[in-house]
């Protein structure tokens, strides 16, 4: 294994979801629904297959496609953006982040990364050369400690990473915290790389969009993704937004990782993303239903539970059930309950930070989330 990717091992996700059936456990660890997406959706994929819709894309996009992410991003964030100019088509928001920081980071730039982070970042940035300063948000709450992002940006800082909703501890990043980031960035002459895939899991408060506020859209690159918002995590489309001069280092990477995305799935996303607001208000009724049982269920198990405002993932503390570690609680929790969670400590750079904290997701039919949590209620 080239150096860039030695201290990378098999991801968190991968590992966990094969001790899930490798044990008969029930998987609240990786994120996908254990339902289906859309008919609607479903069915314009088949259809164009069906009408021959499957040659070679246009590098960054089919032309409709392109279209609806811009409709869909002025509706969201109320800001008109050039669907030629201004989108690229990925495959899955994953790529989108790697074209990203291959597209526009070079060796030895300073790269600003919230902990915990989603695995992806840190590898990415490693393979772009980037060197990684990281700001711990620590619980209750999450906040972003903003007197130490002050410390940390310096004249090497080319950008600072976002993701919210957060994953893996549901922060939703408050308009505070956002303008205070954005007059740092203006400030500082730095770009700002946001995750948005959970945009339309946003529960207890607004979503909003760091490229909405004044002066920042000419200097984010927004990503998303179709996988969360359609239940369709296999799917693998996912987009980034940024001005001109920003998104061609994203094209550039994009053309040369993947060329295209399937051509057959752009139309079925561009179905997608025409989807009425009802189809938006739906999901997210379905997805508090959710959060309700797991929630109520963790707490009545005994765990510390962390309040989460969005995405569709819970944090908590293990440490009433007297386990050393997150590791170690996880193999418990497999092994002797049948349950899967994420352990956090690989969502940090210093493990140590994450050892607490265990993530559990509620993207599971209500049935699979009470036998979870019935389980846990027996056995912990
Ligand atoms: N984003 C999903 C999660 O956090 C999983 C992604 C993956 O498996 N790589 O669970």
């Amino acid at each position: 294994v080239a150096k860039r990717l030695e201290k990378f091992k098999t991801t968190i996700f991968t590992q966990m979801s094969s001790l899930a059936i490798k044990h008969g456990a029930i998987n609240l660890g990786q994120g996908f629904p254990n339902f289906d997406g859309p008919d609607f959706v479903k069915q314009a994929a088949i259809q164009a297959i069906n009408e021959g819709k499957n040659q070679y894309a246009r590098g960054y996009g089919i032309p409709d496609f392109n279209a609806a992410i811009a409709e869909r991003f002025k509706k969201d964030t109320g800001l008109v953006i050039d669907p030629e100019k201004e989108v690229t088509v990925t495959s899955g928001c994953t790529e989108a982040i790697a074209a990203t920081m291959l597209g526009l980071i070079n060796p030895g730039d300073e790269v600003i990364l919230f902990a915990p982070f989603y695995d992806s970042y840190e590898a990415t940035l490693s393979m772009a050369g980037a060197d990684i300063k990281c700001i711990t948000l620590r619980p209750p709450d999450f906040a972003v400690p903003l007197d130490e992002l002050r410390s940390k940006i310096s004249k090497k800082t080319r950008a600072i990473l976002i993701n919210t909703p957060h994953n893996p501890t549901g922060k939703m990043f408050t308009r505070d915290e956002l303008n205070e980031i954005a007059s740092l960035c203006i400030e500082n002459d730095v770009l700002v790389f946001t995750d948005e895939v959970y945009d339309k899991l946003a529960f207890e408060m607004e979503h909003i969009s760091m490229a909405s506020l004044p002066g920042m859209f000419e200097r984010t690159v927004t990503m998303n993704s179709l996988g969360k918002t359609f239940s369709l995590t296999g799917w693998k489309i996912g987009w980034a937004i940024a001005p001109p001069h920003l998104i061609w280092g994203v094209k550039q990477a994009h053309a040369f990782l993947t060329f295209a995305t399937s051509t057959p799935m752009q139309w079925a996303a561009t179905t997608a993303l025409r989807a009425p607001d009802s189809y938006y208000e739906e999901l997210k009724g379905d997805y508090l239903a959710k959060k309700q049982i797991l929630e109520q269920g963790l707490k009545d198990v005994g765990f510390t539970v962390f309040p989460s405002s969005g995405t569709y993932f819970i944090v908590v503390d293990h440490t009433p059930f007297g386990l050393k570690n997150d590791i170690e609680f996880c193999e418990y929790l497999i092994k002797e309950v049948g349950v899967v969670a994420i352990p956090t400590s690989v969502f940090y750079l210093d493990p140590e930070e994450g050892k607490n904290l265990v993530r559990f997701t509620f993207c599971k039919d209500e049935g699979t989330l009470r036998s979870a949590v019935e389980r846990m209620k027996e056995k912990l």
